[in-house]
């Protein structure tokens, strides 16, 4: 009997925590039936590193984008630079953007003034971002966090031009409900499986089978059972187990319902060569 195939749609391939067994981490993956892996940017080396990586590997894919948690090293104006990765075959969408309002300077021994910069260069960096990604007709890997209402406002003016996952979902059905009635999707982590992960478990069976997709985040959110260690993609299978359980599906099922989902929301993941 085949075993049902899933993708893990954000995994930070690029980082150090996979140089020394890189290639066993990929026969994991493929042994547990995950068969396509999008590799998560978070600046610009590494949405370069991601591209490399897609390049040598028919089953990575990648994203480009500057994560909100890193703006303040990011350039002025990052588009020129975002502007040439876009059109590679690989390159499935632009990702990971948005706004990080959880660990503000103020918490740090900075100022009001400080916080007030901080989010300002996080809104113009993330607002660059759609630009690019509504010009190239490329959709979004969004990341929030403690920061919906300014997220969620920032989105608006591109909705209609561009699409974007709420990846790692962890908010109110409430919120749910206006992703996805803007037509955009979510994903979920390994936090699924968490003991104290009930508030996820209530918005996954709370998302119709056709608007959520499966990721790890690996580096970060082993499920159970490796809750604490270093997560990889192969672990997509545990969190595809929970899933299941929770919506009442079989795992061929979710398997046909997500992949499919995701081909729909990344089209290069079918026509990339
Ligand atoms: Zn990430």
């Amino acid at each position: 009997m085949s075993q049902p195939v899933f993708f893990d749609t954000h995994a930070h391939l690029d980082y150090p925590d996979y140089t020394a067994d890189f290639n066993d981490v990929l026969a994991r993956a493929a042994a547990a039936g995950i068969t396509k892996l999008i590799s998560i940017a978070t600046d610009l080396e590494s949405s370069r590193r991601a591209i490399a990586l897609a390049e040598k590997h028919s089953g990575i894919y990648a994203t480009v984008g500057w994560h909100p948690s890193n703006a303040h090293e990011a350039p002025e104006d990052i588009r020129p630079a975002l502007r040439e990765l876009v059109n590679h075959p690989k390159v499935v969408a632009i990702g990971e953007i948005g706004l990080d309002y959880y660990r503000l300077p103020s918490t740090q021994g900075g100022t009001a003034e400080d916080d007030v910069r901080y989010k300002q260069k996080q809104a113009e960096i993330f607002r660059q971002q759609l630009e690019v990604a509504a010009a190239a007709r490329l959709n979004c890997v969004i990341h929030q966090r403690s920061s919906f209402a300014d997220t969620f406002a920032q989105i608006q003016p591109f909705a209609r031009q561009v699409r974007g996952v709420f990846h790692c979902f962890g908010e109110s059905t409430d919120r749910l409900r206006q992703i996805l009635d803007l037509g955009w999707l979510v994903s979920y982590t390994g936090i699924v499986t968490f003991k104290n992960g009930q508030n996820i478990r209530d918005a996954v069976a709370a998302t119709p089978l056709d608007r959520f997709m499966l990721e790890t985040d690996c580096p970060y959110l082993a499920p159970v059972p490796y809750r604490g260690k270093r997560c990889e993609p192969a672990y997509v299978k545990e969190i595809s187990e929970t899933v299941a359980q929770v919506k009442g599906c079989s795992l061929e099922e979710l398997s046909q319902a997500t992949c499919a989902t995701a081909e729909r929301f990344f089209p290069k993941l079918k026509t990339a060569p």
